[in-house]
């Protein structure tokens, strides 16, 4: 099958009200191009650098998602356009996009990234910082960032009930968090090799790379 196949076999497949995020980190523009000539607009890139590259040199009406760890000293080159960065996990970055976001005149989406997994290495709030954050009189003093929902991983492993008991975990603070901010919508959960999962428990958007790009070689 090719790319462009496989991306529309994967996205019928979604159930309506879940977005699809085609990953492009690492893959050439002329891949995402040829995903773009099925009408698909929504890209999810892990680093700013690559992600401002594709996005001067490729179609104006895609709608670019930061899906990795942002450093504050990125936000300023994609603040002009980014669409939605979904791995925020600090007051400290909130406040620097609020910021660059004030400077291009622009109010960006953001979701605040939770810690699920078992593993050390993947980012994220745990369930008290991310009270501590929202309750705080900072975050409500932020007049260009709007927080629109969660994003979460789940840990790399064979056993599936793992997977579901983290996702279901997410999900739960998630309906949690929406009694005190209703506004919040967005549930990022689910790649490749879990979304199934992540969609019979709630997710509505999932990033999915490799499976219609192909695998990755990080040379
Ligand atoms: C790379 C990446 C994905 C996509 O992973 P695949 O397994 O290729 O679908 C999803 N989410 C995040 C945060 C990523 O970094």
């Amino acid at each position: 099958m090719t790319l462009s196949e496989k991306l529309v076999q994967i996205k019928d497949a979604l159930p309506p009200e879940v977005t699809l995020v085609a990953v492009s980190k690492t893959k050439p523009e002329t891949d995402i191009l040829e995903a773009y000539r099925t009408g698909h607009r929504i890209f999810g890139e892990n680093k700013v650098q690559e992600m401002t590259q594709k996005w001067e040199n490729l179609p104006k009406d895609i709608e670019w998602h930061m899906i990795g760890h942002v450093q504050r000293n990125k936000v300023k080159y994609m603040a002009p356009f980014v669409s939605l960065i979904h791995g925020v996990e600090s007051l400290r970055l909130l406040k620097e996009i609020d910021k660059q976001a004030a400077k291009n005149g622009r109010c960006i989406d953001c979701l605040l990234q939770m810690h699920i997994a078992q593993e050390e290495t993947k980012f994220g709030l745990d369930h008290s910082e991310l009270e501590h954050l929202v309750d705080s009189e900072a975050f409500k003093t932020l007049q260009n960032v709007r927080v629109v929902g969660l994003m979460g991983m789940a840990t790399f492993t064979e056993n599936l009930e793992q997977i579901r008991k983290e996702f279901v975990h997410l999900r739960t603070q998630f309906e949690k968090l929406k009694v005190r901010l209703p506004e919040i919508h967005i549930l990022s959960m689910g790649m490749s090799g879990d979304y199934p999962i992540a969609i019979e428990e709630g997710s509505t958007m999932v990033r999915i790379g490799s499976s219609i790009f192909g695998a990755r070689n990080y040379s």
